[in-house]
């Protein structure tokens, strides 16, 4: 079996939930606890698709007010991407296209998927109204855009799975 191993970012802004989708998916946990990131953690999870077996590297980027913070050198060499808004923090999304440019102009290659998170915390009105105002699909390498919750464990399979699929 082929061992393939790629490296992608989780990239967003402070405390949108980055840390916890990938725990959710790694170690299949959440926790209202907050906990902020210093610094970087990576994290290692094996996925079978098909005839291969591919290796995440997950890269936690520490959490920033500004997304001028996030440093090109976290993004180097990462072939995709997880794009993390907050579905109650309306500024957190209004930052997804300019988190998009950062990781594009990195990585020109690569590909992203945009997670809204935290839909456990709002009305499903709200949610299409975001969805509505923030439409992905003119970037061809924007691959699908869901809507998550690290709490429930909506969707968080679906968007590290399908962002592995597309790098193999
Ligand atoms: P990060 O800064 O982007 O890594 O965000 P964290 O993963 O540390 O999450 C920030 C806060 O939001 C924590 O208190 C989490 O428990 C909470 N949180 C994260 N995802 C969700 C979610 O899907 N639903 C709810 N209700 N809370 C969440
Ligand atoms: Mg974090």
């Amino acid at each position: 079996m082929d061992k393939i191993s790629k490296k992608i970012c989780l990239v967003g802004d402070f405390s949108v939930g980055k840390t916890s989708l990938i725990r959710r998916f790694v170690d299949r946990q959440f926790s209202d606890r907050y906990l902020s990131t210093v610094g970087v953690k990576i994290s290692r999870k094996e996925i079978e698709l098909a005839e291969k077996s591919i290796k995440l590297l997950i890269w936690d980027i520490e959490g920033q007010t500004k997304f001028k913070a996030i440093s090109s050198s976290y993004l180097q060499g990462a072939k995709g991407a997880i794009i993390v808004g907050d579905l109650t923090r309306p500024d957190t999304l209004e930052h997804l296209a300019n988190h998009l440019d950062s990781f594009f102009s990195v990585n020109p290659q690569g590909y992203a998927i945009v997670a809204f998170n935290k839909s456990d915390l709002v009305s499903t009105t709200e949610i299409e109204e975001v969805l509505a105002n923030n439409d992905f699909r003119q970037n061809p390498q924007v691959i699908s855009t869901h809507v998550t919750s690290a709490k429930t464990g909506q969707d968080v399979d679906d968007i590290f799975q399908e962002l592995a699929l597309q790098l193999v």
